[in-house]
Parts: structure tokens; C-alpha cells; sequence
């Protein structure tokens, strides 16, 4: 068949929760039997949102690849259960740099280098390297940002020119706007989503549906008014209210027969059955009264959740699986610093101490992590969160207060976490880190091979430092387990300490491979501590 393109537009406002969507619809075609991609295009300058902070942009999720993506992949890889790569984040940055450095080549023999078509063909390019490179096919692809932002302006133009490439049956685009509620009349208003659509159309694309987000229920009526004023069939207009859970949202959709629309629309034949009862379990269970654990989570982000989604996420999948609801407390470690937020840390069954980069905090992760170990409360450290680990119990067992990562003080008398060698030449920040899948060998018997129940996995990573070998003998002497190593031995990939209800940590990213329907072994082993240590 051909591949088929279905591709996502904004309007109105950002931050509707296009991401969702786009998995969610991801999620639709998926239970229908096809094999389903989903790419995001961000028009920023960046290269990739390795290097900007979380607060400007949240979590920068890692793929297999090492790629260092938007946090909306992450909803990809979790609605759809799939593994995407590197070309399904591509920004402007990625799209000028390889066509300023085919024109150095001379690969444009004296052309003059322009918008039209030389950066428009990149990026069609890289959409159709979507479908090239991960045998899909349907390929769902998002426009970062609202349509008339300047910067958008070539990626809608790109969209454009696709249907003219691929064919009317083989595409179809949706656009997704929001419904502002006038409380003084009480009423949804529709005129931002006509305007949005007439911006969409000035530049040539009509859309083939709407979805029209609002946080109040929308009736027929304004459907129809939508459909009648923006040229769309009425059952092209898709009402999408706020939901209460995230993995309601496909339901929600399915029930709003997009999913048969859609197919219709791009002459699909389902191969399948939609069969949603793991979902609708999920969801279910997410409503069920549950006894209750508390986490806290302590970062120096922690005022924008956003900036440990894949963390949140996580946590509730194994939660779910296990019974619990969990409530996050969420620790400003810059605050624990300064003798400020304890009783929270206090007050919580457990302790996530998630990755992190910079100074900032790391005295207070030191002092959450102290806690967890002399109070015998469950702690799972993420990258960071298991060099701190590692820091703190290292200045217990050798009762020196200088031990420290390099990152932090590059003259500490201890330097139990190092740069690794290959990172001490770099001076280029940008993707230059250890990034993505490598493998992890198990040592039998540990708390982290009963949780995963095999003897090697493969885990994504993003840092630049280590735990330094030369503090092997004498941890592990008094009492901490190095159960996770690179299969050459050399890199320390999981500590856990022994006489301990659950101390552990991983120098990978365990949450960025968690989905709902598929809890981390991981998380659900931290959590299945967490009830059974349980204060009250
Ligand atoms: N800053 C640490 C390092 O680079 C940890 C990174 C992280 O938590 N992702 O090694």
C-alpha cells in the first residue's frame, strides 16, 4: 500500500495538548492493525532540546538512538507502544544545518540556496524518512506551535506541497484549535477556531478535519456551526474535551468515530477489530478508590511538572499495575538546602531522586538520599539521582564530607563519580553526551535482576559521568551491591545497597521505556517496596 500521511496542525493556542492527540490518533490506527509512526517538526533554531533548559521546554526525552527529543515522543512511544528515532524530531536547526553544509559541499551546483524549495525539500524529506526507516505505514506528523507563527511557516508549506507529492487519498490533515468558554454567557465560542482555519487556508491548506479542544462539553450545535463555517463535514468535527486521564483520550476518540473517519478518509481497509479493553481496564483502574503511597520527588525543576513527564508517567504505570495510587510531593532540593521542605520528604512512603545536570540542589538530593538510607525509606535514583546515591553513601563509609561528583567540584578529595574518559576532549555541548540504548548485564540474585528476571537488558542513557571504579572494592565492602554492569565490566550501570528495603539507583533513564499498558520492572519493584514498608 502507500504510505499514508496524516499531519497535524495548531491553532488558536499552543499547549492544547497536541501531542496527546497525535498519539492518541496514533493509538486509533494502531489497534486498527497498521504499523504507525509519529514525527514531531519543531520549527525552534535549536538543533535538538539537548541543550535548552527544562524550564523553557520541559523533559528532553532520549530515543534508542541517543536522539534528545521533545517530551511529545514521548507520548508517541507510550499511547502507540512503538520505538521511534532520530528523524521523527526534526526542528529548523537540523533542517538549515544540513542544507548550509550540502551548500558547502557544492552538492547545489551554484544554485542560490532558497526557502522554496531547498528548505521545504528537506523537510519533506525527512518526513518521508520516517516511513523509510521505520517500515510505517501511516505516518502521523505534528507542527510544533500555532499556524501563523513566523518561524512554522516553511514546515506548513512543506505539509502543503505533500498532498500535491502523495495524492489526496494519501493524506489528510487535521487541525486542532481550542474553544475559549465566555463565563459571563456561559458559552463556547467558535470564532478563534474560524480564524485559525482562515490563517490555515491563506497559505493553502484546507483542513480535512477539526478537532476542537475546550474544557467544557461542546454540543452538537457548535459542531455543526464549525463544520458549516470552516468546510467540513460535520462528522469531520471532533469535539475534544479535557479528559481526566491522558489514556482515556483514545477512547474518547474511538467513541467520536475518528478512527473510522480516518481510515475512510485515506481508503484504509482495518485489518482489525479496535480491541480497547486493555485501555479501558487502564482507565478503569485509574478511577478505582486505591489505598494510597506518596512519593516524593526531589529536583530542581519540580515547579514545572512537565520537566519529569516520562518520571510522572512512570510512576503511574506501576502504580496501576500494582493497586496503588500514587500522589507526588514534589521537593525543591535547592529548598531542602536551605531547611525547607523536609517534612515532605518526611511525609513520603518513598523517594525519587530523578536526572539532573548543574550544581544547583545537590546538597539537598544528598540530604533526601541520606534520609531514605538511615530511615530505611525506599529510593530510586535516575542517573543523577544514583550518582547522588553513590555520593552520599561514600561519605558515609569513608566519614569524609569531600567526596563529590567532578561535576560539582572538580578539585573534591573524592571523586567517586568522574567524567568518563571519552567525554574530557569535548567542548561541543550538543549531543555529545552518552546518549541512548546500551546493554546491562545483571548480577544474579540482586534486587535489580528479581525485578527484571533476565540477565541483561538494554536501557537509555544521557550523561557524561561515571561512577569511578577505583571506589569499587571498598563501597561494595561495606555494603552496596554494583548489580548492573556494562557487559565489559568497566562501566557501572546499577548500585543498589544491601540491608535495605529498596535503595537503588541506575545510571540510565529507566522511565523514558515504561508504558501503560507495560510497567518498567524497575518502577514496579520501587513501588511494590513502597507498599510493602508502608508507614501507615
Ligand atoms: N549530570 C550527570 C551526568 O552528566 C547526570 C545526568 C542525568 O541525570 N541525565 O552524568
Amino acid at each position: 500500500m502507500d504510505t499514508k500521511y496524516i499531519f497535524l496542525t495548531g491553532g488558536v493556542v499552543s499547549s492544547v495538548g497536541k501531542g496527546v492527540t497525535a498519539a492518541a490518533i496514533g493509538r486509533l490506527l494502531k489497534e486498527r492493525g497498521f504499523q504507525v509512526s509519529i514525527q514531531k517538526l519543531d520549527p525552534y533554531i535549536n538543533v535538538d532540546p539537548g541543550t535548552m533548559s527544562p524550564y523553557q521546554h520541559g523533559e528532553v526525552y532520549v530515543l534508542d538512538d541517543g536522539a534528545e527529543t521533545d517530551l511529545d515522543l514521548g507520548h508517541y512511544e507510550r499511547f502507540v507502544d512503538i520505538s521511534l528515532n532520530k528523524v521523527c524530531n526534526t526542528t529548523t536547526g537540523q533542517v538549515y544545518a544540513e542544507v548550509i553544509a550540502k551548500e558547502r559541499r557544492g552538492d547545489y551546483l551554484g544554485g542560490t540556496i532558497q526557502v522554496i524549495p531547498h528548505i521545504t525539500n528537506e523537510i519533506k524529506h525527512r518526513i518521508h524518512m520516517v516511513a523509510r526507516t521505520t517500515g510505517a505505514e501511516i505516518v502521523l506528523v505534528e507542527v510544533g506551535g500555532t499556524v501563523g507563527d513566523m518561524e512554522g511557516q516553511p514546515f506548513l508549506e512543506a505539509l502543503r506541497q505533500m498532498r500535491g507529492d502523495v495524492g489526496v487519498e494519501n493524506s489528510l490533515y487535521i487541525h486542532v484549535t481550542w474553544m475559549p468558554y465566555i463565563g459571563a454567557t456561559g458559552e463556547l465560542k467558535t470564532k478563534p477556531t474560524q480564524h485559525s482555519v482562515r490563517e490555515l487556508r491563506s497559505i493553502g491548506i484546507s483542513p480535512d478535519m477539526i478537532l476542537a479542544r475546550s474544557d467544557h462539553p461542546v454540543d452538537q450545535e457548535l459542531c455543526d456551526k464549525i463544520a458549516l463555517f470552516c468546510d467540513v463535514e460535520p462528522r469531520a468535527v471532533v469535539p475534544m474535551v479535557t479528559a481526566e486521564f491522558l489514556y482515556e483520550i483514545p477512547i474518547l476518540l474511538e467513541n467520536a468515530q475518528m478512527g473510522d473517519f480516518i481510515v475512510e478518509r485515506l481508503h484504509l481497509e482495518p485489518r482489525q477489530k479496535p480491541d480497547w479493553r486493555v485501555w479501558e481496564n487502564l482507565v478503569r483502574e485509574m478511577r478505582r478508590e486505591k489505598p494510597k503511597i506518596k512519593i516524593a520527588l526531589v529536583g530542581k525543576y519540580v515547579e514545572l511538572h512537565d520537566a519529569y513527564m516520562s518520571v510522572r508517567e512512570a510512576v503511574r504505570h506501576a502504580a496501576l499495575e500494582v493497586g496503588v495510587d500514587d500522589e507526588v510531593l514534589w521537593v525543591h532540593s535547592s529548598e531542602l538546602e536551605k531547611g525547607r521542605g523536609l517534612e515532605l520528604v518526611q511525609e513520603a512512603d518513598g523517594i525519587i531522586v530523578p536526572g539532573g545536570f548543574g550544581e544547583r540542589g545537590i546538597e539537598g538530593k544528598i540530604l533526601a538520599a541520606r534520609y531514605a538510607r538511615e530511615n530505611n525509606i525506599p529510593y530510586f535514583g535516575l542517573c543523577l539521582g544514583m550518582q547522588v546515591m553513590v555520593m552520599e553513601f561514600a561519605r558515609y563509609v569513608l566519614q569524609d564530607d569531600d567526596v563529590n561528583s567532578t561535576e560539582f567540584d572538580p578539585s573534591t578529595r573524592h571523586p567517586v563519580i568522574d567524567l568518563m574518559p571519552d567525554q574530557r576532549q569535548l567542548s561541543d555541548m550538543g549531543g555529545t553526551m552518552r546518549l541512548g540504548l546500551y546493554p546491562c548485564q545483571l548480577q544474579p540474585g540482586s534486587v535489580a535482576a528479581n525485578a527484571y528476571q533476565v540477565e541483561q537488558v538494554n536501557e537509555r542513557h544521557r550523561h557524561r559521568f561515571e561512577f569511578k571504579n577505583a571506589y569499587r572494592a571498598q563501597l561494595q565492602d561495606a555494603g552496596m551491591v554494583f548489580s548492573g554492569l556494562s557487559p565489559d565490566g568497566r562501566l557501572v550501570e546499577i548500585a543498589e545497597l544491601k540491608e535495605h528495603p529498596f535503595m537503588l539507583g541506575t545510571q540510565f533513564h529507566p522511565e523514558f521505556l515504561s508504558r501503560p499498558t507495560r510497567p518498567h520492572p524497575l518502577f514496579k519493584a520501587f513501588v511494590s517496596a513502597i507498599v510493602s514498608t508502608q508507614k501507615s
